[in-house]
């Protein structure tokens, strides 16, 4: 299960890297999903479903 709560969370469009905003460390983390980190793409020049303000992309 994957609560979407948009300013603790973003994914990359591109390679879908999936961070999650770190209270305690104050920046974004590699976020899990089923146990694997989602490091998307090491190469890629991430394109983040969320500039700023909440924007939601349809798939
Ligand atoms: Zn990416």
């Amino acid at each position: 299960m994957i609560e979407v709560v948009p300013p603790d969370k973003r994914v990359c469009e591109r390679c879908g890297r999936m961070d999650v905003w770190s209270e305690r460390e104050q920046k974004w983390v590699v976020a899990d999903a089923d146990g694997e980190p989602q490091h998307g793409r090491p190469h890629c020049l991430h394109e983040w479903d969320i500039n700023g303000s909440y924007n939601p992309v349809p798939e």
